[in-house]
């Protein structure tokens, strides 16, 4: 009889920040526990020495058949907040192309069933472009909405009809990107503002290198990955699923993955959660802060791990949260407190909320919102957090601030209505007013129904024959076998 063929050998090789990380090592946890794949997980040098002092060795230990690799990414070992400078990032991904091909090369020195066929998985332009050159077959896992990506896309046109680069610096303000409505992209909302596109578009200079990096990389997932893998489910995003099979190789929307891992059984696992890729050391006491609180009656604040708000901006939130009257936990990242400590924050704020605010510097946010006294989630709208809300059903204040996270908004308040829209740079009483709105009344009911509605055809996705089970299933069989 013949021995069953052997599985592919998964590269993993996600964008080397923290949101980019967490879902691409959900997924590959995912692949291994559940299909059976091998894999090697691709860290940076970088993020390899920030695992090591948040979390110690064991965050590098790995599992027979699952094992970490790091390359060389050229950022200075000195500098703990390199990687939170998203152009010093991209800057540094050519750099690593040379180590990403040894590092294949050197797979094919693993005992022989792990190495049969690699396969890469990557979100990373010239990683999906180098794995082309040596005939390595690659997918991209897209950490996304569906949406926002859809929106990037539509970058290209907006350079084709003139509209980006903006004319001037007018453009940029006075309500322009306010006021000018792009409708009949496919599979995207009516009604669509400028102000809802990827704030790569924020540009009057033609040769503005993130603008071309962002056509590049769209022009790359057109024509390089044989599939590509959404972070999503396609209850929540089935228009834009479907107006999007004309335009980018086949698609699977497989989400949310901290529900899908809970479904196969590997949630507890210390390794499989966000824990398991957290860059940085949690607070777990927040738990405990949070369990002496009533349901519902805590604002969380957390604007994910690259977002860095301006002083005047952290004053008018903190005002904001005080002003508001209720309790509070407010994550403000160790390159955020530039000065150390809390003390970035007005002494007066901090005496008059002891009681009922906590700040902290990095938090176990997926266990936070699913914490019963967490009653809203103002949030900068980066996806993972998203759906991490979605997921549990906790409604949220949209404060967006570049990249996807305006189109993210935008869905979240006016198409699945979970959410409220704060303006650009909103002052202290509209915070204030917004997180009561949120927080109580009728428009916080209308919310959270909404939000629980979400949460249960989340929850539905990722059951076993739900659509993003399925979609996992013909990921392997439709993409994966073919390689075996
Ligand atoms: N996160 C966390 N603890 C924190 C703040 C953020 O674990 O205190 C996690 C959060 O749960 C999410 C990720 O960091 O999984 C941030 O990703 P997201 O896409 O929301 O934002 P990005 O950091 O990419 O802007």
């Amino acid at each position: 009889m013949a021995a069953p063929a052997a599985k592919p050998h998964l590269v993993f090789f996600p964008f080397p920040s923290q949101g980019h990380v967490t879902p691409a090592f959900q997924l590959a946890r995912l692949l291994h526990h559940c299909h059976g794949f091998d894999v090697t997980f691709v860290h940076t040098e970088h993020n390899r020495r920030r695992l090591l002092r948040a979390r110690g060795p064991g965050a590098l230990a790995g599992a027979p058949g699952f094992r970490f690799a790091a390359v060389p990414d050229g950022l200075p070992p000195s500098d703990e907040d390199a990687a939170r400078d998203v152009a010093a990032l991209l800057l540094s991904l050519p750099t690593m192309v040379p180590h990403f091909k040894e590092l294949v090369l050197s797979l094919s020195e693993l005992p022989a069933a792990s190495c049969r066929r690699c396969l890469l998985v990557s979100d990373v332009d010239p990683i999906l472009r180098a794995a082309q050159e040596i005939g390595l077959p690659c997918v991209t896992f897209w950490i996304t909405s569906a949406n926002s990506y859809m929106a990037m896309d539509q970058v290209r046109h907006l350079v084709a009809k003139g509209l980006v680069p903006l004319k001037d610096a007018e453009q940029l303000r006075d309500g322009y990107l306010d006021s000018t409505v792009i409708d009949g992209a496919p599979g995207l909302p009516k009604g669509m503002r400028l102000r809802d596109f990827p704030s790569f578009i924020r540009t009057t200079d033609p040769d503005d290198a993130v603008l071309a990096l962002t056509l590049r990389l769209t022009e790359c997932l057109r024509t390089v990955p044989s599939a590509v893998v959404f972070h999503t489910f396609e209850e929540l995003e089935s228009q834009v699923i479907s107006a999007m099979s004309d335009i980018l190789p086949p698609i699977y929307a497989i989400g949310p993955l901290p529900l899908l891992l809970r479904e196969a059984g590997a949630g507890d696992h210390a390794a499989s959660t966000s824990a398991g890729s957290s860059l940085s050391k949690e607070d777990r006491a927040c738990l405990d802060w949070l369990d002496g609180m009533r349901p519902n009656s805590v604002v969380f604040a957390s604007f994910g791990s690259l977002v860095k708000l301006s002083g005047e901006q952290l004053a008018e939130l903190a005002w904001g949260l005080a002003g508001s009257g209720y309790e509070f936990l407010w994550v403000i990242r160790s390159d955020q407190q530039a000065t150390g400590g809390a003390a970035v924050l007005p002494p007066e704020f901090l005496a008059e909320t002891e009681a009922r605010g906590r700040v902290t510097s990095w938090c176990p946010q997926e266990a936070v919102l699913r914490h019963q006294s967490v009653g809203a989630f103002l949030t900068h709208c980066g996806w993972n957090s998203m759906l991490e809300s979605i997921c549990v059903g906790v409604p949220m204040l949209c404060w967006p601030f570049a990249a996807d996270q305006q189109t993210n908004s935008r869905m979240a308040c006016t198409e699945w209505r979970v959410a409220v829209e704060l303006s650009e740079d909103p002052g202290r009483e509209e915070v204030e007013a917004a997180i009561r709105q949120v927080m109580g009344g009728g428009r916080g009911e209308e919310l959270r129904r909404s939000a629980t509605e979400w949460k249960d055809k989340a929850a539905l996705a990722a059951r076993p024959g739900g659509s993003s089970w399925v979609n996992l299933e013909r990921v392997v069989n439709e993409v994966l076998a073919p390689l075996m």
